[in-house]
C-alpha cells in the first residue's frame, strides 16, 4: 500500500490470467479458436492427425485434475490406435 499503512484482509488469491501459448502446434498447422486454444476432439487429438492437446492450452477449466484427465483419455487412446495399427 502506498504509504506503508496497513489493511486488513482475510484472504488474497490471486488472479488467474492466462496467455495461451499454443504456438508450437499453430506453427505446424494445428487449428486454434479465436483465443488461441488449440481444437481438440473426444479424445484430446488435435486437427492432426496423432497430435495431441492437453491441458490448460485445450480449452477446459484450467484445472490440475483437468490436465490429468486429459492426459489419460489421450494416452488411452494412443494406446490403443497403436495397438490397432500392431493387429492390421
Ligand atoms: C495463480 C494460479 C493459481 C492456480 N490455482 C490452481 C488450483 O488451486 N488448483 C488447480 O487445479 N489449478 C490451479 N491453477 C491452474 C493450473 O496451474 C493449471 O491448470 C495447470 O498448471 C495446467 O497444466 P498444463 O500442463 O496444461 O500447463 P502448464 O502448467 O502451464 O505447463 C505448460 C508448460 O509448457 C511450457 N511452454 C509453453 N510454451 C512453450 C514453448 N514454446 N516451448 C517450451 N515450453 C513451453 C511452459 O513454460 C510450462 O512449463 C492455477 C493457475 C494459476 C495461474
Amino acid at each position: 500500500m502506498v504509504g506503508g499503512g496497513l489493511v486488513p484482509i482475510d484472504v488474497i488469491y490471486p488472479c488467474m490470467g492466462c496467455d495461451v501459448r499454443s504456438e508450437l502446434a499453430l506453427a505446424i498447422g494445428a487449428e486454434c479458436d479465436d483465443e488461441g486454444y488449440i481444437l481438440v476432439g473426444n479424445h484430446l487429438e488435435t486437427t492432426i492427425p496423432r497430435l495431441y492437446a492437453i491441458g490448460d492450452v485445450a480449452k477446459a477449466l484450467n484445472q490440475i485434475a483437468v490436465g490429468f484427465g486429459h492426459a489419460a483419455l489421450a494416452a488411452t487412446h494412443i494406446h490403443n490406435e497403436l495397438r490397432k495399427r500392431d493387429r492390421s
